[in-house]
């Protein structure tokens, strides 16, 4: 399938807008009547209005446009590929360079949170009551919606913290805390209560259909494959997400360490460019595909590629070799089967996808129950998870409202 790709100038890293750049980069925007850039966000933000508002200083109109339509807008400002969605669909895209819509989120969301604002606000009680499985972002997009129409938000989570892929996934140089932090504020405001430490499982369906009205799974994916390789259980063979987690925690040292980094994607570039950060002695990305194949999103791999981080394609991982359990180095073959390459390793991270984690692989279809996110659309992206949140509420509330 061809992608089409817009590639700016554009880093994560990139210094912020400031108030006068800010104001500058809104009045390059057309002010289109049909706002493509708004058609080609999922979760509906709307960058024509608040870009609008913000030409006009109206600061807190553009936060209220961003906020009420994404309750992660902060966090999406970072995170999301605008290069694939809503600045890739701008019109001045054609004529020079789009324009730089996720900066400007990113400093509308900023004022909000150094003025305090608070813009979402809980609807009066209705009585009703919902449970959400997963504190990540389609379940936090759905409970948002709810505790604004009054509906009484549950959420099981079962670690001990909010924000899913955001707060123990994404590196915390591209997506840093308080960010994430001021989000999650706006949505424990409206009164949405939250379980940490508690995973349901599919037994528990039954009972909590019957002690909520609705009940929505937004459990994501959270099983490492893995490649069925001999040498794969060695010291040192690290799925990618215990990689990341252990990163975003407690930033070890890598000082010293030789590592690989094994698959195509965003989570892969993501374990490479912290592997690098961490001060690794080298970093390496391998991966079976031709680049252009890569499913990363091609900002990610920029990065990579920016930080010095060699990208060897065409390769194909045949055994991890070890010394007294450790893993020492890993062979490859090569695609046109004659070359083949051997990596030292101090560290071998497999980054090669994740699946429903056993607790609720499988769920039988019923009544009042919901879903979406990772979950139910097999992996794609936090706005993808926010739309689906925010439509699954919708639905909820349909139901609700036949049932009543
Ligand atoms: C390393 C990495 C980097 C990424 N980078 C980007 C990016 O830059 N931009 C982008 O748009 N997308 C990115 N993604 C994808 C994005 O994070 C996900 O698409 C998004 O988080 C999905 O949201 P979700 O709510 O469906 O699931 P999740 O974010 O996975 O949240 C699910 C939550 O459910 C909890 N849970 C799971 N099972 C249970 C259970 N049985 N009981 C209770 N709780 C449970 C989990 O602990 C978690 O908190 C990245 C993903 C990863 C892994
Ligand atoms: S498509 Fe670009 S120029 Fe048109 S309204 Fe959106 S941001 Fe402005």
């Amino acid at each position: 399938m061809s992608r089409t790709i817009c590639v700016t100038d554009d880093t994560p890293l990139e210094k912020d807008f400031d108030s006068r750049t800010a104001l500058a980069e809104a009045s390059r925007c057309l002010l289109c009547h049909d706002a493509p850039c708004s058609e080609a966000c999922p979760a509906g933000t709307d960058p024509a209005r608040f870009i609008r508002s913000l030409r006009f200083k109206n600061i807190w109109g553009a936060a209220e446009t961003i906020r009420e339509n994404n309750p992660l807008g902060g966090s999406c400002a970072l995170v999301c590929p605008v290069n694939e969605l809503c600045e890739s669909a701008c019109v001045r895209a054609g004529l020079d360079q789009p324009v730089r819509i996720a900066k400007l989120q990113r400093f509308v969301t900023e004022q909000e949170r150094k003025m305090g604002m608070q813009i979402l606000k809980t609807g009066p009680f209705n009585g009703k009551t919902v449970a959400c499985i997963g504190a990540g972002p389609a379940s936090l997009a759905c409970a948002s919606v709810l505790a604004q129409q009054g509906y009484h938000v549950t959420i099981f989570e079962q670690s001990s913290q909010s924000g899913g892929m955001l707060s123990l996934g994404i590196p915390r140089f591209r997506l840093p805390q308080e960010i994430i932090d001021f989000d999650l504020a706006q949505i424990e405001k409206l009164g949405v209560e939250f379980r940490y430490n508690t995973t349901v499982s599919a037994s528990d369906l039954d009972g909590l259909t019957k002690q909520f009205d609705a009940v929505f799974i937004g459990a994501g994916l959270w099983k490492p494959k893995t490649l069925d390789l001999p040498g794969k259980s060695l010291d040192g063979v690290i799925h990618a997400l215990d990689y990341l987690q252990n990163a975003r925690r407690y930033e070890p040292s890598e000082k010293g360490n030789r590592i690989v980094v094994i698959g195509d994607g965003d989570v892969a570039m993501d374990c490479a460019t912290t592997a690098q950060a961490l001060g690794a002695d080298s970093v390496k990305l391998v991966f079976c595909r031709p680049i252009a194949e890569a499913s990363a999103n091609i900002a990610e791999t920029l990065l990579a590629v920016s930080m010095g981080i060699p990208v060897v394609t065409e390769f194909f991982p045949q055994k991890i070799n070890g010394k007294n359990g450790r893993v020492t180095d890993i062979s490859f073959t090569g695609a046109d089967n004659e070359s083949v390459m051997n990596l030292l390793t101090d560290k071998l991270i497999l980054a090669v996808g994740q699946e429903r984690s056993e607790e609720l692989a499988s769920v039988s279809r019923q009544k009042g129950l919901f879903s979406g996110g990772d979950w139910a659309n097999g992996g794609k992206t936090v706005v993808a998870a926010i739309a689906e949140g925010k439509k699954a509420a919708a639905s909820i509330i349909d139901y609700l409202d036949l049932r009543a």
